[in-house]
């Protein structure tokens, strides 16, 4: 467990048809947020998400190409390869209230998009791969 301090926090309502997962890479990368809190609600043009085959260990799309609303997006970032990297989930729900989710892949159009991303200082998170998962976690530092 590491005490990290809240820094800046940032609002900001996405592009129409931008790429979600690339979009909030771009706000991080250019704000230099390297430890961060992402949550955001909206709505989306075309999904993918992915689950990850613990077995196979390969992440398995899924694609929805109707209009789905962002019923929850939250995320993390931290440091992957020295350079701020995203990592969310998405709770996406369809004209039924049928709802599906996974993990936010490239591929995500935004039809809108409000996001709150907050900023911490103290103990940076960076990505390894592990070798147990299969999966690229923070690297156990306590
Ligand atoms: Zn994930």
């Amino acid at each position: 467990m590491a005490a990290i301090t809240p820094r800046r926090s940032f609002v900001s309502s996405l592009p129409f048809g931008c790429d979600l997962l690339d979009e909030i890479t771009k706000i991080a990368r250019r704000e230099g947020i390297t430890l961060g809190r992402l949550q955001g609600i909206g709505a989306t043009s075309r999904a993918v998400v992915a689950y990850y085959d613990q077995e196979t260990r390969k992440y398995l799309p899924l694609e929805f190409t109707e209009g789905m609303e962002i019923l929850s997006l939250m995320g993390n970032i931290s440091l992957r390869d020295n350079k701020p990297f995203v990592h969310a989930h998405v709770t996406l729900g369809d004209r039924d209230g049928k709802v599906f989710g996974g993990h936010l892949m490239r591929g995500t159009v935004v039809f809108a998009c409000e996001v709150f991303i907050e900023e911490f200082e103290g103990d940076e998170r960076v990505r390894e791969a592990d070798e147990t998962t299969g999966l690229f976690l923070w690297k156990y530092r306590e």
